[in-house]
């Protein structure tokens, strides 16, 4: 099951941390730089972007190539 978070969440680009880190939280998303697809930071269902590059799940998400993600604000519309 495929669920698109972009009809249910608008995305703001936020900043990396001070160290080039990836921030994450409830409210922090990211968007894969090769599939666009977006996955939360925090993800407690299983959840993966298209490419393989963002796998989420268990309430944490693994990035194999960090350079390729954009770290997202979501709010509700
Ligand atoms: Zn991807």
């Amino acid at each position: 099951m495929k669920l698109d978070l972009r009809k249910i969440y608008r995305f703001d680009p936020i900043e990396r941390q001070p160290d080039g880190s990836l921030p994450k939280g409830g409210d922090v998303y990211y968007e894969c730089g090769s599939c666009k697809d977006v996955v939360s930071s925090v993800s407690h269902i299983k959840a993966a972007c298209g490419c393989g590059n963002l796998t989420g799940g268990g309430g944490t998400t693994e990035i194999k190539t960090p350079e390729q993600v954009t770290p997202l604000r979501g709010k509700l519309k």
